[in-house]
């Protein structure tokens, strides 16, 4: 039985009076009952802002674990800017997203870097969350399958399977990110499944256990029936996980 996971991308949002208000609301809602009174408890991730990740580790309630929402590829270095893995590691930041489609497509991260990123997340032992998703061009183009096994197997043929241990893959149409467009539950199934057999072809054993996640406009209205699919094992949430009502309700809807 794989354990479900929602998980929250903040993007660039936020600030210390907002973590605060959102800690204290969470730690309140996860108290009365919260997700993890049902028969299957969600495991909660959140990926602050990177000057937000020490605040959100110290002020978020211990059950949730916290995530970087990238890292360069390198140890350390003159990458002014940059944050590594091993940075992460030593602050007790055990996550990091990789390969969101807004670092494909406002920064350049080839599927190259994505696989770098992958493989530096592993070395300091840190979880990676890989995104993977197409454009609606390629879909109407029917090629949306394709698209996605290229960019999952670029990282699985330079990083191998073992970040897949611990990591995840997130499947994210790029047409359905902050848009209020949803791909529908066939959609995103036929999607997951399509990854899933991938993995299955390189250890039916792994795949059987990794965790993927759909993201894409989640909200508590229509995460239930996604979340029912079989392959779909929670959400990468991200306009409505700014709003703690909204983020604990669309955890109380992983079945
Ligand atoms: C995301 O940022 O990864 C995302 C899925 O955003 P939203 O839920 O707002 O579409």
């Amino acid at each position: 039985m794989r354990v479900s996971v929602v998980a929250g991308n903040w993007k660039m949002h936020g600030s210390v009076s907002f973590l605060e208000e959102f800690a204290s609301d969470l730690a309140g809602a996860l108290a009365h009952a919260g997700p993890n009174s049902g028969s299957v408890a969600p495991e909660l991730l959140i990926f602050p802002a990177a000057p937000h990740l020490a605040l959100a580790r110290s002020m978020l309630p211990p059950e949730v674990a916290i995530g970087a929402q990238n890292i360069h590829a390198e140890t350390q270095g003159a990458f002014t800017g940059e944050l590594s893995a091993e940075m992460l590691d030593d602050m007790g930041i055990g996550w990091v997203l990789v390969g969101h489609s807004e670092r494909r497509a406002l920064f350049g991260e080839t599927n190259a870097d994505t696989a770098a990123k992958v493989q530096a997340a592993e070395r300091a032992g840190v979880a990676a969350v890989l995104c993977v998703g197409e454009t609606i061009d390629e879909r109407r183009a029917g090629r949306a399958a394709e698209v996605v096994l290229a960019q999952l197997n670029a990282v699985l043929d330079v990083a191998g399977l073992g970040w897949l241990e611990r990591g995840m893959v997130a499947y994210e149409p790029v047409w359905a990110i902050g848009t209020g467009e949803t791909a529908t539950p066939d959609q995103a199934q036929e999607m997951h499944g399509v990854i899933r057999q991938a993995l299955a072809g390189r250890d039916a054993d792994l795949a059987s256990k990794v965790r993927l996640l759909y993201g894409g406009s989640v909200n508590p209205e229509n995460a239930a029936e996604l979340f029912g699919q079989v392959d779909i094992d929670g959400g990468l949430v991200g306009g409505a996980a700014l709003v703690v009502e909204k983020f604990v309700a669309i955890a109380r809807a992983v079945g």
